[in-house]
Parts: structure tokens; C-alpha cells; sequence
């Protein structure tokens, strides 16, 4: 399929998107009318006192052509962020009407986090039911999604209150590039432990040395930045020799932790990993959110995708995590895995409600670039659009049953119907540093191979830093990580 869009370039962001979401993998290019495609696309948006108007034409290979016009009043508004967002939704409802489908319940609002746009609005003075009208009307997203997202972004509220200190509460991300296996839809920085095991030890000696550096770093800021939580993910943190995790929590309660750290979450990826001795370290460590990650509970599918664990194993690691005595316990749980059925989504649920956990991920599975599965996915049983939208809510409705709320949301390319990655909560248990990251709210400091960090200036300017994901360049360039690291945090602390 060959689509081509003739727009100004000032215009062009994001409609490239959108086309993807009706044609995903179709080839897009810019628009000539010389050049033979199935789809012709012609967009202008112009000034028409007192209204900014855009209008879209669509012409098939076929024969077939619609016109549409969308138009917004330009008094007090940001005329280049409107024009493009009028660009995308003329493109959405020509499409639209041209397929006789809407392919994804979240219309225009094809970035990753779907709640900023909410809490914009919400900052501008429009009530929520105003907000959900305007999601409708102005973004194409379905009533059910508009009704979500700004729950969440409500919820989210208190936590991201404009406060001058804002800048000055920052949470640490720690990542452990490790997993006992590659699971096939993984697009992280986890490399098989048991393969790479000769970096295990000197990637844990690089990490103490950063862990150290930031915390003086920390320490030295003449704004007194305070540590609200730390998480230490990855990769599969607890798949480390219990002594190599135990020096990285003990290091992190040294040189990281203080008074103001109300959270401390170490991720379990595989269950199997969280032995009685692992538990024991993470309980002594003061470790007080566990996150034990099932994906599913269907042993079939465990195998499929390459997880080296089973159901039992699950169980296992929540009995001994209740029996420590952790104050919340996550646990993931992924809709559309190859070969899974609504049936088995329900019996998943069904589970994972018996075991009570005080926090839900609910993610869609996502075909990513990096994974194996993006070159087997032809191959592989996947779940329709249909299934999986089924599936989100069936675990929507258990986690409702179950008392929880949802409380983040992000989006991903590529995922299967369009859906999203939700995480829920019950009250009192929700997951401060999710809440920072996915919104962008604060600084988050990455450490650790592969680990982002992301800086909020006090001008409000967002930058993202990564460091290299490969363990072994992680451990060459440790000085320059660190450097950059105590830059960037001057630079987010700055007075403007
Ligand atoms: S457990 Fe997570 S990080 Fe590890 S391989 Fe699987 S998806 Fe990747």
C-alpha cells in the first residue's frame, strides 16, 4: 500500500501517525501528484478570521475521493500546536470515513502519553465533563478512553502539583541488564544472564560506583534535592547472585535513600527468581514494593514466549513475598500474547484476583523493533484487534472488582488494536515513581546500563539522557556516565 500526503511541512508532524493507524506498514510518501498510489491525501490549513481552518482531500487509485474541512476558533490559542492537531483530525476523518472503521479508540492521540494532553486542559480551566467532550470532538477518541484518561489524570493530580519544589524532588531508576532468559516480545536491555555471565561482576562494581557518584551528586546540590523513590528494574534485578543484589540495595540505602524516601521497589521480572534468600535480602533492604511478574498464567504461554518459569512459580513468590511481609506487591499482566484467547485471559484474572496483589500493569502487547517477536510475529497465533480489546476489559473489570483504580497510562506503537498499558492501584498503594516517569513530572535519574534519565529544568524544558545499554560499554564509559549525570542535575536545579 503506497499512500502519499501532500501537506506543508510545518503541518506534517503526526500525520504520518495517523495513517499508520489506519495502514499499518503501508509506505508514505510525501505528496506529488506525479507519483501512483492507492491513496492521495491533500491537506492545507489556512487562516480564515476568526478561524483556523483545515482542509483535507482523499483520492483513491479507485476512483473513489472525499473532502472534509475542521475548523477552530484562533482567539487564545497556540496556532501551530492547533493547525497541526486540525492537520491529523481532517486526515483521521477522511480516513475514517473512507474505511467505514475507526481502527483505534484513541483517534488522534498517537504519542505515548495521552494524560498530558488532558492535564493541559484541566490547567486551562476546563472542567473534566469539558475535557471528555473536548477528547471526543477534537482528538476522535472513543467516549470509554476520554472517560478513562481523565480519570487518571484526576487521580494523578495531587501528585503533580505546581509547586516551586517541584524541580527539586527527583527518583532514581536503577537498571540490571539480566534476565535468566529473552522473552519474545522483550525489547529491553536484558541480555541471558547465563550466557554474559562474565559481566555480572563487573557490571555490579560500575553500578556501586555510580550509585555512589550520584548520591554525592545528590548530596552536593546547593537546592537540596530530595529523593522520593527508587526503582530498581531492568532486565530481572533479582536473577544477581543474592550477594551482588544485596550490595546494590545496601549501596543504594547508603549512598541514595534518605528521610524523604517514601518508596523503594525492586522488580522481580521472573518469578523464579525470587527465592526465599532473594525475598529475605530484598525484606532486610527495606524494600517495600515487590513486583512479581506473571504475563499470564497459562503455562503454555509461559513456554511459548521463552519464560523459564510456570504458574506454580508465580504462587511460590507471592506466598513468600505475603509471608515477608511487603507493604505493596505489583504484579503484570500482558493482553494479546501469541495463542492466548479471551478464555484464557479470563482464567488469568480469575487467578491473579485468588492472589490479591495491591497493583495491576495491565500492558497490551506491543510488536517492537528490538524484539524477536517483530521477526516471527507472521509466524505466531496473535490475538485479533477485537480479542484483545476484550481482554484489556476483562482485566479492566477484575481490577475494578477487585477495588483497584487506574492511576498511570502510556501508549505504544505498534500494539495490538491500538489499546494501552494501564496500572492500577487500590487506594493508598499507588506507584509514585510510575506516576513521575510516565508523566513527565520530575527529574528521574537513570543508572545502570541501559537506564534513561530524564531531567525537568525549572524552565519546564524536558531532557532525556540514556546510558549505553550494553553492559560492557556501560562499564567503559562509566566516567563520562557519571559526568553527564552531575551536569544534568546542576542543569535541572538551575535557578531560570
Ligand atoms: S523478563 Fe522483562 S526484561 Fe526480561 S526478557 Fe522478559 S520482557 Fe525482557
Amino acid at each position: 500500500m503506497i499512500i502519499t500526503v501532500d501537506a506543508p511541512d510545518i503541518y506534517r508532524p503526526g500525520i504520518d501517525d495517523v495513517v499508520r493507524v489506519f495502514y499499518p506498514g503501508c509506505t508514505i510518501k510525501t505528496g506529488n501528484p506525479d507519483i501512483g498510489a492507492d491513496i492521495k491525501l491533500n491537506i492545507m490549513v489556512d487562516v480564515q478570521q476568526p478561524y483556523l481552518l483545515a482542509r483535507g482531500q482523499l483520492k483513491s487509485e479507485a476512483g473513489e475521493s472525499g473532502h472534509l474541512e475542521q475548523s477552530q476558533l484562533k482567539h487564545g490559542i497556540n496556532e501551530r500546536h492547533e493547525a497541526r492537531r486540525l492537520a491529523r483530525l481532517v486526515v483521521f476523518r477522511l480516513l475514517e470515513k473512507f474505511t467505514h472503521g475507526q481502527p483505534s479508540p484513541w483517534g488522534i492521540m498517537t504519542g505515548i502519553r495521552p494524560a498530558k494532553v488532558v492535564h493541559r486542559l484541566l490547567d486551562e480551566g476546563f472542567t473534566a465533563s469539558e475535557v471528555k467532550a473536548k477528547l471526543a470532538d477534537e482528538f476522535a477518541v472513543t467516549p470509554d478512553k476520554a472517560e478513562l484518561v481523565t480519570g487518571i489524570a484526576l487521580f494523578q493530580r495531587h501528585y503533580l502539583a505546581d509547586e516551586p519544589s517541584c524541580s527539586h524532588k527527583v527518583g532514581v531508576y536503577i537498571g540490571i541488564p539480566f534476565c535468566p532468559s529473552r522473552c519474545l516480545y522483550c525489547s529491553f536491555p536484558a541480555y541471558p544472564r547465563d550466557k554474559h555471565r562474565q559481566w555480572l561482576a563487573p557490571f555490579v562494581d560500575a553500578l556501586l560506583r555510580e550509585i555512589e557518584a550520584t548520591g554525592r551528586a545528590l548530596r552536593s546540590n546547593p537546592l537540596s534535592v530530595s529523593l522520593s523513590c527508587i526503582y530498581i528494574g531492568g532486565g530481572t534485578p533479582t536473577c544477581l547472585e543474592p550477594a551482588q543484589l544485596d550490595a546494590v540495595l545496601a549501596s543504594a540505602n547508603r549512598h541514595l535513600r534518605t528521610a524523604d524516601t517514601t518508596e523503594f521497589t525492586v522488580e522481580g521480572g521472573r518469578p523464579e527468581t525470587l527465592t526465599a534468600e532473594i525475598i529475605g535480602i530484598c525484606q532486610a533492604a527495606g524494600v517495600d514494593r515487590l513486583s512479581i511478574n506473571p504475563q499470564t498464567m497459562q503455562n503454555r504461554t509461559l513456554q511459548a514466549v521463552g519464560r523459564q518459569h510456570t504458574v506454580s512459580d508465580v504462587v511460590l513468590a507471592m506466598e513468600r513475598a505475603r509471608t515477608a511481609g511487603f507493604a505493596t506487591i505489583n504484579m503484570d499482566v500482558i493482553a494479546g500474547l501469541p495463542g492466548e484467547t479471551v478464555k484464557d485471559m479470563r482464567d488469568t484474572m480469575e487467578q491473579i484476583t485468588v492472589l490479591r496483589p495491591e497493583n495491576l500493569s495491565l500492558h497490551t502487547l506491543a510488536v517492537k523493533k528490538a524484539s524477536r517477536l517483530r521477526w516471527e510475529v507472521s509466524k505466531q497465533p496473535m490475538p485479533s484487534a477485537t480479542e484483545t480489546a476484550a481482554m484489556m476489559e476483562i482485566a479492566r473489570h477484575r481490577a475494578q472488582m477487585q477495588g483497584m483504580l487506574p492511576y498511570y497510562m502510556y501508549r505504544q506503537k505498534n500494539t495490538l488494536g491500538n489499546q494501552e498499558n494501564i496500572g492500577y492501584t487500590l487506594p493508598g498503594h499507588e506507584c509514585l515513581y510510575n506516576i513521575m516517569t510516565i508523566e513527565e513530572s520530575h527529574t528521574v535519574l537513570g543508572l545502570g546500563a541501559g537506564a534513561g534519565s530524564k531531567y525537568l529544568r525549572p524552565d519546564g524544558v524536558y531532557i532525556n539522557q540514556f546510558n549505553p545499554k550494553e553492559p560492557w560499554l556501560y562499564i567503559k564509559r562509566l566516567d563520562e556516565v557519571i559526568k553527564k549525570k552531575e551536569t544534568g542535575l546542576d542543569e535541572a536545579t538551575k535557578k531560570v
